[in-house]
């Protein structure tokens, strides 16, 4: 098999939100294997901000997703507040960088800017479907390639339609047609690279070795490699993170199923500790019966090759649990003082000490507190 950490190379692993607001539990499991990773081998973790799709940024958001990281620990080597020798680690402050490349792609005629108008190319899309085929921006091409154009999007012309097969440090050998190969957008008409391209760039610049993320870029993974290869860049290791599923597995956890945003859960009284060791138990283990793990038992014992395949269950009575193990671990001073922040006005002010060792029982969670206090459970003991 491939050796996928040659001990000569340094780990860089980057975590790369789209500043869009909410912080899902899925992107934190991501961002925490990227961290372990690097952490385990001594490396560089970067957390990297992916504004250049200006329409879906929500203001605040990359506050927002510093917090969440900050909350559980997830330090940064360079990140939006600490920019890196290659300048700023946020995309909409690196414009300039991604030119250079564009202007090599335009001189090396592996790009074009699109001429069409969006009616157009609507108009292209019904025509395939009317031909029953899929609809590839490539079967339009025009045909002079004109070169960049100002206010027209800068399109990749893929150089080579063929087959595509490449190794997943996860999922093993992965395949696609041709038809996974298509003209992609590269600069929009606004100026902004796409992600597509931006982050190519970007990998390359900060000298990520590890791209970690989740399935849904697998189907693009054919177009990123043919711009690798018209670049002249070499890839990094690409592992694919399994899908976070729902407790019936039937689906991928989705907002309504309880992947709430982080920030949710330090409001409802999650320990970050429990937090993380359930993270890391979303699609690894260490092979062992262990369940509890320490930051740094998990960053001793993370490794790729136990990263599992198949989609990987949110089980909400398991972060329960271990939020409670984690519980017991505290002092009686910090069970008290955890108490008091979940306890409503009324009560916050009365001596609680010894009903401590009562409430930590039968809860699991701050928020538990508050619900025992709400349906007069407390009272009795008052
Ligand atoms: N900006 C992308 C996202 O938030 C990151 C994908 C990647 O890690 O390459 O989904």
């Amino acid at each position: 098999m491939w050796d996928y950490l040659s001990m000569s190379t340094k780990v860089v692993t980057r975590f790369a939100p789209s500043p869009t607001g909410f912080m899902h539990i899925g992107g934190v499991r991501t961002a925490l294997f990227a961290y372990l990773l690097a952490r385990k081998h001594a490396g560089t973790f970067i957390l990297r901000i992916e504004d250049t799709d200006k329409e879906r940024e929500v203001p605040g958001s990359i506050e927002h997703i510093m917090e969440s990281l900050r909350w559980l620990g997830i330090d940064w080597d360079y990140g939006p507040d600490k920019p890196g020798p290659w300048g700023s680690t946020i995309q909409s402050e690196r414009l300039e960088t991604y030119l250079p490349f564009a202007q090599k792609l335009i001189e090396k005629g592996y790009a074009y800017a699109d001429p069409y108008t969006k009616e157009e190319v609507d108009g292209f899309r019904e025509k395939s479907k009317a031909e029953n085929k899929p609809f590839l921006f490539r079967d339009y091409r025009p045909e002079h390639t004109p070169g960049g154009e100002p206010g027209k999007p800068l399109r990749f012309k893929v150089p080579e339609i063929k087959r595509s097969v490449w190794e997943d440090a996860v999922r093993g050998t992965l395949e696609a047609g041709p038809e996974a190969l298509d003209d992609f957008i590269l600069i929009k008409s606004d100026g902004y690279p796409t992600y597509n391209f931006a982050h190519i760039i970007d990998d390359h610049l900060m000298g990520i070795t590890h791209i970690l993320r989740t399935d849904e870029f697998i189907s693009s993974t054919p177009k990123f490699l043919s711009l690798y290869e018209a670049l002249g860049i070499e890839r990094p290791v690409i592992a694919t993170l399994p899908p976070i599923l729902r407790d019936d597995r039937t689906k991928k956890l989705g907002k309504r199923d309880g992947a709430k945003d982080t920030l949710d859960y330090r409001t409802e009284g999650y320990l970050p500790e429990a937090m993380i060791n359930f993270l890391a138990l979303i699609g690894w283990n260490p092979g062992t019966e262990q369940e509890k793990f320490t930051k740094e038992d998990l960053i001793s014992s993370f490794s790729l090759d136990r990263v599992h395949r198949a989609g990987a269950v949110f089980n909400q009575e398991k972060l329960d649990w271990l939020n409670k193990q984690y519980l017991l671990l505290m002092s009686e001073i910090d069970k008290e003082s955890y108490i008091k922040k979940y306890l409503p006005e009324g009560y916050r002010d009365k001596n609680i000490s010894r009903l401590v060792p009562i409430i930590v029982e039968r809860i699991e969670k701050g928020s538990d507190v508050k619900e025992m206090a709400e349906n007069g459970e407390l009272d009795f003991y008052f």
